[in-house]
């Protein structure tokens, strides 16, 4: 993911600085030629008129006339005069009356000086300005739109990714399943002979870090094949009309190189279903036809695999599924306990770590953490160690970061006034005893007036166990906790705060899901409403039910909430106090008071 970034910023900061030095080209090249322009312009102040030129010939005043080839300016010294410029209408008939005058026996010295061509540059170059400045802007267009060589390959000049399988931790099963692709891609005529048909495309189902870009290129590493990769939102950019154009030329690219892997991140972004043909739509339209069009014409010769990632499968459109193309679908899932403690330990290689630490204890607390943040955890550790001045990382390092990644940096010195400290007190205490309460609950692993990120104080649980599926009471038992906060202020203090602005979000979705996705409305019953097409099922009025029941469940979660915290008024106070004198309060701490 960081490599992604890097060449993004990398591309970001080039198409900058070509802008920049292009701007500064034609403003330079501008000024220069005005500057020019000027002087000439200046130089006419100097200037005499053509009658004039012409009383002083016949006056036989005149010393010397300097002429340029092909320019109608004379230069003109007069006896005692300083040298004007003069305009003659026509440089022929002027050159032959001077010519007679001098037979004549006027003393006429006359220059005629070869062209000089430096001179006719600012001129030139201010009448081709506009072309100019078209073309560089064509150049630019064609730059950002990537018309020119498009699809990132990472083939060195070993024509290899040097990620292997063994740099992924976990996803047993599945990198099994992939071992079949990457033997195909060593020895794709043993298969062929064989008269199997092997997958053209494969699809990663995961959430964003999980890995999938990882696996992708892991693949390639193994087979020692090209990866070459692009992301679905790079086809589509500022300017329609170019999608179809940059799959074509992603998958001559390919062609060339196979055997090799094409890797399509963001697959959503053109692989969502096709609808009316309307505007932005027609576009992903076409891009999608255009992507189906080349999977369907691989040759049997071309051994090219496609992969593709998404996060949001339902999105995408069926023809995208169908045999031939992405046949095979494998989900990537956030690691369990034990794959978190590979991923940490893979991810330790290099760091140097107290003999405290404990791997495993971190796993333990990272449950639905995916690869990409226990990575960013261990790094952002051994920023912490180093400002902290240990000599390695030490377990609190640790625990600080996963605060940091999970609810952003402490903010010792936001100044805070005393009514809204009292305030988080209330709010973080009212959760913490609302989910003692709760038989679903997380256990209690701190609770903090201490502001980190956007939050003005946080209750942190222990999560200790991967649950793939949540129960219906569990969801609810959630909702009553996300709103402990915002009963407490209410009850405490006869007053509501904004504070809560994060847990009523988290709640009300959670309630919408529960109810259109989930099927755990009575009334409702077991039916998907999160497609527009279902909803259309039922007329308008479906929409008004649903508004009920999500609100019916935030309603009777707030009243537990609520009851909970009435029957327990003595200890939020005490809990609130302890959170005023002490700021941070430890789960044995909190739970001392209960004893
Ligand atoms: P996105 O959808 O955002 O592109 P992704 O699923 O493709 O995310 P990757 O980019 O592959 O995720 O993963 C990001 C980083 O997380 C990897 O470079 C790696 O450092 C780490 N990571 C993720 N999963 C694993 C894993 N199973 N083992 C080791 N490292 C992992």
């Amino acid at each position: 993911m960081n490599e992604k970034k890097d060449n993004k910023n990398k591309k970001e900061k080039q198409k900058y600085a070509l802008i920049a030095i292009c701007l500064i080209l034609v403003v330079g090249i501008s000024v220069f030629a005005l500057t020019l322009v000027n002087k000439n312009n200046n130089d006419e102040e100097k200037n005499m008129a053509y009658t004039d030129l012409i009383k002083e010939i016949n006056e036989q005043t005149v010393e010397k006339l300097e002429m340029t080839v092909g320019s109608t300016s004379v230069k003109v010294k007069i006896k005692g005069e300083e040298e004007k410029t003069a305009i003659v209408p026509s440089t022929q008939a002027f050159i032959e009356l001077v010519q007679e005058k001098v037979q004549e026996g006027n003393e006429i010295e006359l220059i005629q000086k070869p062209k000089n061509i430096f001179l006719t540059i600012p001129s030139t170059f201010l009448s081709l300005l506009p072309t100019l400045m078209m073309l560089a802007l064509l150049i630019l267009i064609i730059n950002m739109q990537g018309l020119g060589d498009k699809g990132k390959v990472y083939d060195g000049v070993e024509n290899k990714s040097k990620v292997r399988f063994k740099d992924i931790a976990g996803l047993d099963e599945e990198k099994k399943e992939l071992e079949e692709i990457v033997d195909f891609l060593k020895e794709p005529k043993r298969f062929y002979n064989m008269g199997a048909k092997i997958p053209k495309g494969i699809l990663l189902y995961g959430k964003p870090g999980t890995g999938k870009t990882l696996i992708a290129k892991a693949i390639a590493g193994e087979a020692g094949v090209p990866f070459i990769s692009m992301s679905g939102s790079e086809f589509i950019e500022m300017f329609a009309g170019l999608g179809a154009s940059r799959v074509r030329k992603l998958f001559e690219k390919a062609r060339k190189l196979a055997p090799c892997i094409v890797f399509i991140d963001e697959i959503d972004a053109i692989g969502s279903r096709r609808t009316s043909n309307s505007g932005a739509e027609s576009e992903n339209n076409q891009t999608l036809n255009q992507l189906l069009v080349e999977m369907d014409g691989f040759e049997d010769n071309e051994t090219i695999i496609v992969l593709a990632a998404t996060n949001r499968p339902e999105m995408l459109d069926k023809a995208l599924l169908r045999p031939g193309r992405f046949d095979r679908q494998i989900t990537i899932a956030p690691p369990d306990v034990r794959g978190r403690e590979e991923i940490l330990k893979i991810h330790s290689a290099e760091k140097k770590f107290a003999s405290n630490v404990s791997l495993k204890s971190i796993a333990e607390d990272t449950a639905g953490y995916t690869g990409a943040e226990l990575a960013n955890i261990l790094n952002e550790s051994a920023i912490i160690a180093t400002i902290n001045g240990h000599e390695a990382i030490e377990q609190e390092d640790i625990e600080e970061a996963v605060k940091k990644v999970t609810v952003g940096v402490q903010k010792k010195t936001r100044v805070i006034s005393d009514k809204e400290k009292k305030l988080t007190a209330y709010h973080e205490a009212g959760h913490a005893i609302v989910g003692k309460f709760l038989e679903t609950s997380d256990p209690l692993k701190e609770i903090s007036i201490i502001p980190r990120g956007i939050a003005g104080g946080y209750t942190m649980y222990k999560s200790n166990e991967d649950k793939f599926y949540k129960s219906k009471t569990e969801l609810e038992e959630r909702l009553v906790g996300l709103l402990g906060g915002r009963a407490a202020e209410k009850l405490a203090l006869n007053d509501i705060s904004t504070g809560a602005r994060n847990d009523i979000q988290v709640a009300t979705q959670i309630a919408k899901e529960m109810v259109t996705s989930y099927g755990m409305s009575e009334r409702l019953g077991p039916i998907s409403l999160e497609e527009n097409e279902n909803l259309a099922m039922f007329g308008e009025s479906i929409e008004d039910v649903i508004g009920v029941e999500v609100k019916t469940l935030i309603d009777t979660a707030y009243k537990k909430a609520q009851e909970i915290l009435k029957a327990n008024m003595d200890k939020l106070e005490i809990v609130a106090n302890l959170l005023l004198q002490k700021e941070t309060i430890t789960a044995e701490e909190f739970d001392e008071i209960f004893e």
